[in-house]
């Protein structure tokens, strides 16, 4: 019997799995030793060896359809890459990655494109996911840093759950939240549109207006300031902007009634509230799509952190802002810079210094001052011919990004497309010319992230299938056949793990958070061996970070947070008589993003074999639907075909749909099809929860 100590694929909880081969095939079960999940599981991670199928893995590299070796799959990238190069220039090429991707091939992917391609364009699906909330970190903080642990949320008295269904997203960082309930009796208020099943625990659930999160926290802000429950003397020590912050809350929202009314809420619970908050110093705010996933996203972080902020609870035992991301190694994909707004190790695109700083590193000919174009505007930008070559890595977007027909025409149009993956059939692998089979879990080997800044190892417990190669292995042979070969001489991903370490501690003079110089030399046996730990890890702090800034020493240069003035705003689209009711999306508890793996397990499905409209009972009256018929869905973009369910959890006005279907699997519910890609002006993250649409009987 062998056991393989890894981490789970899917959220950025991060649960260690331990992975058994035994006579009859291979078990899973939680780790007891990792720090993430104590041995715990949900549905998906109990599920994923059910998931470790033969059926539908892309095995081989094609190139225009046809099989063909590595050799010359490898070459024929580099060639239309050179190609593009040559005749277009380096923006004309672009990178769009993915959250899934290890942090040592997301290292290489964004190494080789900014600083040898010359391309600032790399974006990743987790600008779906948390890029609001790294800007509004940055503004806050001078840093891209989630200053608690998950141990928080069981220290806490009071936890807040913002724009987060935790029971059914982040499963088990919810069973230490009810443990904790069990244990200590935390109180849990949730602040949502959506009766959630996170909502079952809760002491108090705020049904809120969506959108208008921005004008409830401003409100709590002037309240504290009028219940003086504010703390003076770290205001003046450790916080800059807090006077444009209280007049900007008090003037908007300075009134209770006012913000019920804007809210959508009852005064009597909006009290009840803001009463639990200012009088619990041990609170915890647990935020994640809800509020990100908007085009006031940004704003809203910081309108959550200006409360965390005046009050001091920052980094302190179980007195915190938490942002809950949710993939497995979106974290680790931003300490590398896979956003196209970030470098590597936490560095600044505009900063010159930096980019001569990581160009000397690297000995990069090509990095360029500036950002490049966020996941949206790089989808325009090939859609109407400005890219001519994009690399797709790990991800689906011809699923996951709004205006998806848009986005398929975009893939149409491009001249080249190259899709690495693990699937034979997904909705992006219809429009490539080259496809590239990569390792998938089980069979990687690296690190992730979780949303603790924990990181962890994912090893390989199975060979790899057909020809399918790890995508860090790729991406280098690929960085060599462009001739840059020296820049690319890897030969595990352990070298990787080191160089990304030394970059972290290079010239870091305490301006960049991250920081895991104190691993920069680890032993490739200690590599495969290493624990989970926290960043930062240095040579002052070898065993890892729990929490930061709980001393009032922040990453801005003056060593000051700030606190943000923040207007509430509405998103951009309002119901209107052709489209009357506001749809928002979200996950299953039993499915991952397009269902290409957790698809594969016939447990997993049967909680929800199909999508459901979600619709309250009386909107279902007064449009015709009966629960369980078929109901069309109309957006201005487009359509599609769905059974309704009738549910006093949704708000009336509001309806839910999720976001998993494909045109891959039997639904064909292409729910980004719907959405518009109104984006957040400062996060470039779009407004997946806000869509005016209508529905009628099919
Ligand atoms: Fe995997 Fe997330 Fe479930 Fe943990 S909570 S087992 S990381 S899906």
């Amino acid at each position: 019997m062998t056991e393989t100590c890894t981490t789970c694929p899917y959220c950025g909880v991060g649960c260690g799995v331990v992975v058994t081969e035994g006579r009859t095939g291979w078990s899973v079960g939680g780790d007891a030793s990792h720090p993430a999940n104590l041995g715990r599981l949900c549905s998906k991670g109990s599920a994923l060896t059910e998931t470790l199928r033969p059926e539908g893995r892309l095995l081989y590299p094609t190139v225009d359809g046809q099989r063909r070796p590595w050799s010359e799959a490898v070459e024929a990238v580099a060639s239309r890459l050179q190609e593009t190069l040559d005749q277009y220039g380096p923006s004309a090429v672009a990178f769009y990655v993915s959250g899934q991707l290890l942090t040592e091939d997301y290292y290489v992917a964004n190494k080789l494109l900014k600083g040898f391609v010359g391309s600032p364009h790399i974006d990743t699906n987790s600008r779906l996911c948390m890029a609001s909330t790294v800007v509004g970190h940055k503004r806050a903080f001078g840093a891209d840093v989630v200053p608690g642990s998950y141990e928080d949320i069981e220290l806490a008295e009071l936890v807040l759950l913002v724009g987060s269904n935790l029971a059914w997203c982040h499963p088990v960082l919810h069973q230490r939240l009810l443990h904790a309930q069990r244990q200590r009796g935390t109180r849990l208020i949730v602040i949502d549109p959506r009766r959630s099943a996170s909502c079952d625990t809760a002491d108090l659930h705020l049904p809120l207006a969506p959108g208008s999160d921005v004008m409830l926290f401003n409100g709590l802000l002037a309240y504290l300031e009028q219940q003086n429950a504010i703390s003076p003397d770290y205001l003046t020590a450790h916080v800059d902007g807090a006077e444009q912050a209280f007049a900007t809350a008090r003037t908007e929202a300075g009134d209770i009634a006012t913000v019920a009314r804007h809210c959508q809420l009852s005064v009597e619970a909006v009290l009840a509230f803001y009463q639990a908050f200012a009088t619990t110093a041990r609170t915890v705010t647990v935020f994640s799509q809800g509020v990100n996933q908007s085009s006031q996203g940004s704003d809203k972080v910081n309108a959550i952190l200006n409360c965390h902020l005046a009050t001091g609870r920052v980094g302190k035992p179980g007195s915190t802002p938490f942002s809950v991301t949710g993939q497995p190694n979106a974290m680790g994909g931003r300490e590398v810079g896979g956003l196209a707004n970030q470098l590597a190790a936490h560095m600044n695109p505009n900063d010159p210094a930096d980019v001569e700083r990581l160009g000397r590193f690297w000995q990069a000919p090509a990095l360029r001052v500036g950002e490049g174009l966020k996941a949206i505007d790089m989808f325009r930008a090939i859609h109407d011919g400005r890219i001519k070559f994009l690399w797709v890595m790990a991800t689906n977007p011809a699923v996951s990004l709004p205006e998806s027909d848009m986005v398929r025409d975009a893939l149409a149009r491009c001249p080249t497309v190259v899709v690495s993956d693990v699937i034979d059939s997904t909705d992006t692998l219809r429009h490539a010319h080259i496809t590239l089979p990569a390792a998938a879990w089980g069979e990687k080997d690296g690190t992730v992230t979780n949303s603790e800044r924990r990181i962890s190892r994912q090893r390989p417990f199975l060979p790899l299938p057909g020809e399918a190669r790890p995508d860090w292995w790729i991406i280098s042979a690929v960085g060599t056949a462009l001739g840059h070969g020296a820049a690319f001489d890897y030969h595990g991903p352990a070298d990787i793990f080191r160089e990304h370490a030394r970059l972290s501690g290079f010239e870091n003079d305490g301006r960049r958070a991250f920081d895991i110089s104190g691993l920069a030399t680890i032993s490739t046996t200690a590599y495969h061996q290493m624990p989970p730990i926290q960043w930062p890890v240095t040579a002052a702090d070898p065993a890892g970070t729990a929490r930061l800034y709980g001393d009032g020493l922040f990453t801005h240069p003056n060593g000051k947070a700030r606190m943000l003035a923040v207007a509430a705003a509405l998103p951009k689209e309002q119901a209107s008589a052709d489209f009357p009711l506001i749809l928002n999306t979200g996950r299953y508890r039993d499915q991952w993003h397009t269902m290409t793996r957790t698809g594969l397990s016939p447990r997993l499905s049967a909680h929800r074999p199909e999508p459901l409209l979600e619709i309250h009972p009386a909107d279902a009256a007064r449009h015709g639907l009966e629960d369980g018929q078929l109901a069309q869905v109309h957006s201005r973009h487009g359509e599609l075909l769905v059974r309704i369910q009738h549910s006093d959890s949704q708000r009336q006005g509001d309806v839910f749909l999720p976001i998993h279907w494909s045109d891959s699997n039997s639904a064909k519910a292409v729910v980004s099809r719907l959405i518009s890609a109104h984006a957040d002006p400062f996060s470039g993250q779009p407004e997946s929860k806000h869509m005016p649409v209508s529905v009628a009987p099919f």
